[in-house]
């Protein structure tokens, strides 16, 4: 399978700060490899979301572009596909298929906006993808759309490295620390695959 990053377009610093978080949290719990914000510089932002990456472990990459089609035509170069999630687009069920088939192949740039995407983006996506044509959230289209393109399966993987970890409850919490030797372990693992 492909690579998955998401491009996070047109962040407002004051407007977007709770929204690009949860799009971040989405992205990372959802499988992407990295994201890239686009929009207003916010290194307050990613500081946060980078030290909640090292607080729950896995290795998403975040970083900021101003210019987002340098990284459309940067993707573009390197063979990946460009899935851009707006409710004009084709609904993903009639789509997914195609998609899953593609993804086996190549990586996937997945770009959702804020709150006005401009036309050029509708050109340069290899797909425009609707999570049905009813307008909603980029969170909501997001996960939806990771979910659907990996059947199911992000949701049972395991993050590395965490220094925080859950246990399942049928009521209450439970979240143990978990020690720096087993960390790491995961670490090295990490390093030899
Ligand atoms: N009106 C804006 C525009 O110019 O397209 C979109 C605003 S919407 C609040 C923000 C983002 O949510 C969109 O750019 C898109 O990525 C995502 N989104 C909202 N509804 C969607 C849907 N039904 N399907 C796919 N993406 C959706």
């Amino acid at each position: 399978m492909g690579k998955i990053v998401v491009l996070r377009l047109g962040h407002r610093i004051v407007r977007d700060k709770r929204l690009t978080t949860h799009v971040i949290l989405t992205a990372r719990a959802y499988g992407a490899g990295e994201i890239i914000l686009s929009g207003e510089r916010d290194d307050r932002l990613i500081d946060r979301a980078r030290k909640f990456v090292e607080k729950w472990g896995g290795e998403l990459e975040i970083r900021y572009e101003e210019d987002w089609k340098k990284i459309i035509r940067e993707w573009r170069e390197k063979g990946g596909v460009i899935v851009h999630l707006t409710v004009y687009g084709i609904n993903l069920p009639d789509i997914i298929d195609e998609l899953r088939r593609i993804w086996r192949e190549k990586d996937v740039m997945v770009v959702v906006g804020s709150e006005k995407v401009p036309r050029e983006m509708y050109v340069v996506a290899d797909y425009n993808v609707a999570v049905s044509n009813q307008p909603h959230s980029e969170v909501a289209a997001l996960a939806t759309f990771l979910d659907w393109l990996q059947e199911g399966r992000e949701l049972t993987r395991e993050f590395k490295s965490a220094e925080l970890r859950i246990i399942p409850q049928k009521c209450g919490k439970k979240v143990i620390r978990i020690e720096q030797s087993e960390k790491d372990k995961d670490m090295e693992n990490n390093e030899d695959s």
